[in-house]
């Protein structure tokens, strides 16, 4: 699989997965966030990645660089709240890592998230176990060394990993030990688009 080269292609079939996966879990997501938070996960990115496909399609980037920071940019001038300067900051800095290469491999995808999601818990403030979209997109990027497939299940698993935990940054933080016995919204987005990474990667890369 680290000799698979992913193209422009790839990201913006990546970014439709996660625009109709969001799309489809929005009431879910909400759910979560109404039961710790202010109910608004799932609107919140159903509009930001709704943007983000309406503008890939009027002009598709050229590089894989290119698709991902331009849809980190929609994220965060649409999607507001917490969610949106943090999935922005993942998408754009992983695309800024990739620089203008016209195709990457997976590790080089890896290492780039990899420093993305380090930013997020920088500008989040954020470490693993406290309950947040970082308990998913750790698990998820690490898993990513074995295959798309495990990087899903391995996201899918630390987002219903904080269930048990307490919130700790965040709205649902306010709720201190009320908030345990909930999964996080955050973490459970950040699950469907390691979902989404996976089914754009069924759907075919380029040898
Ligand atoms: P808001 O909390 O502003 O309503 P959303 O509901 O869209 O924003 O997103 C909430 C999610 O954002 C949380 O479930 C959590 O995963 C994530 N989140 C919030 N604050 C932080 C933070 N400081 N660090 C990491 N993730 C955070
Ligand atoms: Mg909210």
């Amino acid at each position: 699989m680290s000799e698979t080269a992913l193209d422009a292609g790839f990201f913006l079939r990546w970014m439709t997965a996660a625009a109709a996966s969001v799309d489809r879990e929005a009431s879910r997501l909400t759910d979560l966030d109404s039961a710790i938070g202010d109910a608004d996960h799932g609107s919140n990115l159903q509009r930001g990645f709704a943007a983000v496909v309406k503008t890939l399609e009027a002009e598709p980037p050229q590089t894989p660089g290119a698709v991902l920071t331009t849809a980190g940019r929609q994220l965060i001038s649409t999607v507001g709240g917490a969610s949106g300067p943090l999935y922005g900051t993942l998408l754009r800095r992983t695309g800024k890592e990739l620089g203008e290469a016209e195709r990457v491999t997976v590790d080089e995808l890896r290492t780039a998230l990899r420093t993305a999601v380090d930013a997020v818990a920088q500008l989040g403030g954020s470490a693993l176990g406290d309950a947040t979209m970082l308990d998913a997109l750790d698990p998820g990027v690490e898993a990513l060394t074995t295959s798309f497939a495990a990087a899903a299940e391995a996201a899918g698993q630390g987002a219903r990993d904080t269930v048990p935990l307490q919130a700790r940054k965040g709205r649902a933080s306010y709720l201190g030990a009320r908030s345990i016995g909930h999964q996080d919204p955050g973490a459970a987005s950040s699950a469907l688009l390691f979902a989404a990474l996976a089914e754009a990667a069924d759907q075919g890369v380029a040898e």
